[in-house]
Parts: C-alpha cells; sequence; structure tokens
C-alpha cells in the first residue's frame, strides 16, 4: 500500500471497492452499558436508575440485536469497554464464536480527551489484553469512546497491534492516519448522523434530550446512506445495546438493513474487512493529525 499524503478529494471513489461493488456499510454495536457512569465523575455511582437503564443493552438488547442479525443474515462488529467484556466474559466469547468482529472501546468508556498520554497508553493495552484473551481472532480493530481522540492516539493504537480505528468524522470514505512515514493506521470513518444516541438517547441525566420518532431517524440514515452509494463510500452506523436495542427500536434498525439489502451493489461487511482490504489496495489518502493549521496561525495574528 502507497501511502498519499495529500488532501482527499482529488481521490473520489479512492476505494476501489471488490469486485460487484461499489459502496459498503457496516453494523456496529458499542456495548457501554453503564460504563460512562463510572468513568464520568459527575454521575452519583449511588444513582441506581441509570445504570439499571443502561444495563438493559447486555441484558435484554444484545440477545434481541443478535436474534435481528441472524434473521437478517449481515455481519456486524461489537466494541466493548474492558470492563464490559470481563463482566460478560461468555457473551464476548460467543459473539466472537459466531464469527462477529470483536474491538476495544476504553477500559471504563474513560474520556479520551482527559487523558495524559501515558494514561491512554495503559488503558489501550490493558483493555486489549482483556479482550485478546476472550476473542477467537485478533483484535485489531478500536473504537475511542464518545470518539475522542488525541493527536497520539494513532501512534499509540498502532503500538499495541491495532490496525484500523473508527472514531473519526474526516471522510466519508476509509482513509489512513499517518503515524510516521512507514507507519499508519486505517481509519473507517463514522458520523453523530450515523448513532443512534443523538436521535432516541434519553436517561436520568440527559433528560432534556428530546426523542425522534424512529420514522425520522429512518429518513436521516436512508438520506445519508443514499448519498455515501451514490459517492461509493462506507456507511458505518454506531448503536448502543441500551438505546436501539429496544425492541421498537431494532424494529427501525431491521427496516434499514432491509433497506440497505435493496441496494445493488453494497458490501455488507465490518470495518476489520474494509481495513484488511484498504491496506491491499495500491493506495490510501493519508492525512496527518495536526494541532495547528494555517487558518489557526493566520487568526492568532489579527488584533
Ligand atoms: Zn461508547
Amino acid at each position: 500500500m502507497t501511502v498519499i499524503d495529500t488532501p482527499l478529494w482529488p481521490h473520489k471513489n479512492f476505494a476501489h471497492w471488490p469486485s460487484g461493488f461499489r459502496a459498503a456499510i457496516c453494523l456496529t454495536w458499542d456495548v457501554d452499558d453503564e460504563t460512562p457512569v463510572y468513568s464520568r465523575p459527575s454521575t452519583p455511582l449511588s444513582e441506581a436508575s441509570e445504570i439499571e437503564q443502561r444495563r438493559y443493552g447486555i441484558r435484554r438488547g444484545l440477545p434481541l440485536i443478535v436474534e435481528m442479525l441472524k434473521a437478517t443474515g449481515v455481519p456486524a462488529a461489537f466494541y466493548f469497554p474492558a470492563y464490559m467484556a470481563r463482566q460478560w466474559a461468555a457473551v464476548v466469547r460467543s459473539l466472537s464464536q459466531s464469527g462477529y468482529e470483536i474491538g476495544g472501546h476504553g477500559y471504563l468508556h474513560e474520556p479520551v480527551g482527559n487523558l495524559q498520554r501515558h494514561q491512554e497508553e495503559e488503558i489501550i493495552g490493558e483493555s486489549l489484553d482483556v479482550l485478546r484473551s476472550l476473542s477467537e481472532k485478533p483484535i485489531r480493530g478500536y473504537r475511542t469512546p464518545s470518539w475522542q481522540f488525541n493527536l497520539w492516539t494513532p501512534e499509540l493504537l498502532t503500538r499495541a497491534g491495532v490496525i484500523y480505528d473508527s472514531s473519526l468524522m474526516g471522510d466519508i470514505a476509509p482513509y489512513a492516519l499517518a503515524v510516521d512515514s512507514r507507519t499508519h493506521l486505517i481509519e473507517i470513518p463514522i458520523h453523530w448522523y450515523w448513532d443512534d444516541v443523538e436521535y432516541w438517547g434519553h436517561t436520568q441525566v440527559t433528560r432534556g434530550h428530546v426523542i425522534v420518532p424512529p420514522s425520522g431517524v429512518l429518513q436521516v440514515w436512508k438520506a445519508e446512506l443514499d448519498g455515501v452509494v451514490e459517492a461509493g463510500g462506507s456507511f458505518v452506523l454506531t448503536l448502543h445495546p441500551h438505546v436501539s436495542g429496544r425492541p421498537g427500536l431494532l424494529t427501525a434498525v431491521r427496516q434499514f438493513v432491509d433497506y440497505a439489502k435493496t441496494i445493488e451493489g453494497l458490501w455488507f461487511t465490518t470495518p476489520g474487512e474494509i481495513a484488511d482490504y484498504v491496506k491491499s489496495t495500491d493506495q490510501v489518502p493519508t492525512v496527518r493529525l495536526a494541532s495547528t493549521s494555517p487558518a489557526v496561525e493566520y487568526t492568532r495574528k489579527l488584533p
């Protein structure tokens, strides 16, 4: 694979998808459940209703999701905070044995933006150790909690043996994050529009959050998917068992899957498979994350 350190758009339709496909779609679930409560000091740990609402995810939501996946026959990836993986080791093993992709998602869903480099490195290493002890296949993918990301994150992930991340929104198709002249991390982009919490997340501590009807969410997802297919990109849906694992909302997810299946040339796959494929191709657009840009430098000079 050749790295091209240039803007992405000259490389429209960069990903010469496998023969017969013109775009890709991935269903992914972040099995957060109660972990954000433990890693956010502002949430009282004695507040049981928030924790119970979130535990619905692994207790009831996940079995319903697996049932839906088996009925539709589509692949999926599950990203586990290591705490959840340890608590529910049999679930992780079973998902892995069933062929679903498993990836990392922090230890306790720690907000990455608050971490120093050495703390983040420790969390990535320890969380991947837990998942690797439970998974049938090597763990090669990571999604940062709440999609927060530090400039040094690609380096820490590649050093930990991760080949792809799925936490950034820099494009609608896979690209690469340069670590140094020879090393890079494949990025499989996501987006807030392609997430369930933004529309349906409503808990004790976020009760101001307006709930969107499933029909409205389906409208956004379908429009976004149509656009991504047209552009020849990849659509990565990010869901949470404690949110869209509820029966009514899962019906909407199922309807979206059924709609996607009607699109000719759409590759139902996983971020790991996309990363493998991209690495096997001739070239991939690559960016270098930086804390400053010419625009930032310019505005600093203004009076
Ligand atoms: Zn999460």
